[in-house]
This record gives C-alpha cells, sequence and structure tokens, in this order.
C-alpha cells in the first residue's frame, strides 16, 4: 500500500520539539484507522491523499514495511505507526 512511497524521502526537516507518539496497529480493531494521539482527527493508515497527514519517514524490513513515521497537519505532531502485518 504505502511501500511505493519509500524512494521519495524528502528532507523535511524542520526542527521542532513535537512530541512523538507511537501507535501498535496491532493493537487497533477494524479498518486500522485511529484518532491523532494529540488532537483525535481520525487518520487512515491506508489514506494516500496526505490532506490529514503526511508521512516523513519510512523504515523497511526486507521487502515489508516495518515502521512508519507520519506528522499530522492539522496539530504537527510526530506519530510512529509500528506493528504492520506483514
Ligand atoms: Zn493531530
Amino acid at each position: 500500500m504505502i511501500r511505493q512511497r519509500q524512494k521519495e524521502k524528502e528532507p523535511r526537516m524542520k526542527q521542532t520539539n513535537q512530541e512523538m507518539f507511537t501507535i501498535d496497529l496491532a493493537r487497533i480493531e477494524g479498518n486500522g484507522d485511529f484518532p491523532c494521539p494529540n488532537c483525535g482527527v481520525s487518520i487512515s493508515p491506508d489514506d494516500q491523499t496526505e490532506n490529514v497527514y503526511t508521512i516523513v519517514d519510512t523504515r523497511m524490513k526486507g521487502e515489508d514495511l516495518e515502521e512508519l513515521t507520519i506528522q499530522c497537519n492539522k496539530c504537527r505532531s510526530k506519530i510512529r505507526l509500528v506493528g504492520f502485518q506483514p
């Protein structure tokens, strides 16, 4: 789903001291949507429009997506997504 984005890693290096949240997708029920831990906006990992969030980092483990770091467009919080199912 999101893995084809891994090569367009843009250097979005804004030095902010925003808190980093971690979401374990393996513990989320349903279709994988979750609320932003800071502002509560609904985030869907399958949403590729970047209206709600922006992908800032992708970490692969072999062929599989291991970790995804996104930034909420509403409150600018960084959210680390772990627990992707292979
Ligand atoms: Zn937010």
